[in-house]
């Protein structure tokens, strides 16, 4: 498989280049070259892709459940086939260590080998003679074009999370994949197309700011599905809830930012938790939203966890994420490297301790990549911007409390609700924890608690926007509309107009 150098749009089955003639540089983080250009979609292009979408619509909803699944079970077959491929795309344009990339590839395969399942998933519920010879039964419909809007930090688990649930259901799927690491979704038309998808089915834009106001606002878009950082998850939200025109309302699901915390009770097993931050927290360099940024440490645990914690951060092995011994790869961009910089600053100047500086950090052959080193701080209070927002760097705050009660109050009271995690020995703890935490995803003794493709993700507080969370039975859901439908034939008729409100006769 290919990526050429300039990034284009993948609209009705072809390549095709945008008429706006905007680009922008895509980077090999770990070299920090330029790898490609991607191409920025004008509103002509919205307006093709749209136009695509649209006629590619009818047949595939009248397609049978059966025969979308048997072209999902091809493309299953041929992201198995590709997986390298996928995760040296990935590593190439993201950074992160090729072992992890791998385990993106898996992640988002597991939710095509649930939309494989879609004729059993879309059976509905049927009420045999509800009175009168009349029967009642309920539909799940598809919307038409759908549209996902997708970040840097997993290019291809995050459009899986949307793309096969949206085709499975009868939707046609536009995706609008982050303009920093964009050949992964062209990798995912190739093998959509070769999997005997029907072209228009799935679309690729690929484009910044332009072409996602022009999704949400074109009147033909029935749905959209957005992940990313909080504020423009919030804008999504907001602009689909105003869009005036067309004959429905915007459906929207917008999944935000976050700050994920892990509890250490004094009854956990101090190196099973040292092992669970180490990698929750710098695997990946931070950059994801199940991320553990912060580490919460009750009653005299700190000392010994920080102690321990210290000699590991010294040691990641920060690399070129396709080295085989590589545990931590760049970050994803030279801005973005600065930002996370700029917040270590903003800690040490609020008088955290920073125990180990990762900055300055150089990897011997790849000076100008956009490397950073593990970075600890410890004694972080709430009132810090380091631990209100986030870094999504390689960077863990660690905040002590004295109780199990402060803890929970602590995390209650942070604007974001991704994910958290509570590590302990006691069952009791354990249960009140997972009931009285305000966060959408729950793990005990588990650091990165993402759940399977037939359950569901989604945060919550200022995490996500709208009620229907990513894949899974709510994935189910968000891409289809439900309807009801009652029947009788004439020979169950009763003769005259009824004005009495129909109840069972
Ligand atoms: P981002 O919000 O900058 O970008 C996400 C998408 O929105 C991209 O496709 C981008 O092109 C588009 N976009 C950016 N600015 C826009 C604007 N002003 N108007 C319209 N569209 C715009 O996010 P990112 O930096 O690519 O990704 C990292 C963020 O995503 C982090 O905050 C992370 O927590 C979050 N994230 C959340 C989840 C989750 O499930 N909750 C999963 C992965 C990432």
């Amino acid at each position: 498989m290919t990526t050429t150098a300039k990034i284009k749009h993948y609209i009705h089955g072809r390549l095709v280049d945008t008429e706006g003639g905007r680009q922008q540089d895509v980077f090999n983080p770990a070299t920090g070259k330029v790898s490609a250009q991607v191409i920025l979609a004008s509103d002509a292009d919205v307006q093709s892709v749209v136009a695509a979408a649209k006629a590619a619509a009818p047949a595939w909803a009248d397609t049978a459940p059966l025969k979308r699944a048997r072209i999902l079970f091809k493309f299953k077959d041929l992201i198995e086939k590709h997986h390298d491929d996928l995760a040296a795309a990935i590593t190439r344009e993201h950074g992160k260590v090729f072992s992890d990339a791998k385990g993106e590839v898996t992640r988002g395969l597991e939710v095509v080998e649930f939309a494989c399942g879609v004729p059993q998933l879309l059976k509905t519920q049927f009420t045999d003679n509800i009175g009168g010879g009349i029967d009642n039964w309920n539909l799940r419909q598809p919307l038409g074009v759908t549209a996902g809007i997708t970040p840097f930090n997993f290019p291809f688990m995050v459009p899986m999370w949307m793309a096969p649930v949206a085709l499975a259901t009868g939707n046609t799927f536009i995706l609008k994949p982050s303009e920093r690491d964009p050949s992964p979704s062209l990798m995912v038309a190739e093998l959509l197309q070769q999997a005997g998808l029907p072209d228009g089915v799935f679309n690729v834009l690929q484009g910044d700011k332009l072409a996602v106001d022009g999704l949400l606002q074109h009147p033909d878009v029935k749905a959209v599905s957005f992940v990313g950082s909080t504020p423009i998850a919030e804008y999504i939200y907001a602009s689909g809830a105003a869009r005036k025109g067309g004959s429905y309302p915007l459906r929207v699901q917008a999944l935000g930012g976050a700050k994920n915390h892990l509890v250490v009770m004094p009854d956990a097993n101090l190196e099973q938790a040292v092992d669970a931050l180490i990698g929750a927290a710098y695997g990946s360099a931070g950059e994801r939203c199940m991320a553990i940024s912060v580490a919460v440490t009750v009653g005299d645990v700190a000392d010994k966890l920080v102690a321990a914690l210290i000699p590991r951060v010294k040691s990641l092995k920060v690399k070129n994420g396709m080295e085989a011994d590589a545990e931590m790869g760049p970050v994803v961009s030279a801005a973005h490297k600065a930002k996370i910089e700029g917040y270590i600053d903003a800690g040490v100047k609020a008088g955290a301790k920073l125990l180990v500086d990762g900055r300055g950090l150089k990897v011997a052959g790849h000076e100008q990549g956009f490397f950073l080193g593990g970075c600890l701080f410890d004694h972080v209070t709430p009132e810090m911007t380091i631990y209100q927002e986030e870094i999504f760097g390689p960077v863990l705050c660690v905040v002590r409390v004295p109780n199990f009660a402060a803890a929970l109050d602590l995390i209650n009271r942070h604007e974001f609700g991704n994910g958290v995690s509570l590590f302990t020995s006691d069952g009791n703890t354990a249960r009140e924890f997972s009931r009285r935490v305000e966060v959408g995803m729950v793990g005990i003794n588990v650091p990165i608690p993402v759940p399977m493709a037939w359950h569901s993700f989604g945060g919550w507080k200022r995490s996500m926007f709208g009620d229907t969370h990513a894949y899974g039975e709510e994935g189910l859901k968000f891409y289809t509309r439900y309807k009801s439908i009652m029947q009788r034939w004439p020979e169950s008729i009763v003769k005259g107009a009824e004005f009495a409100m129909p109840t069972t006769k």
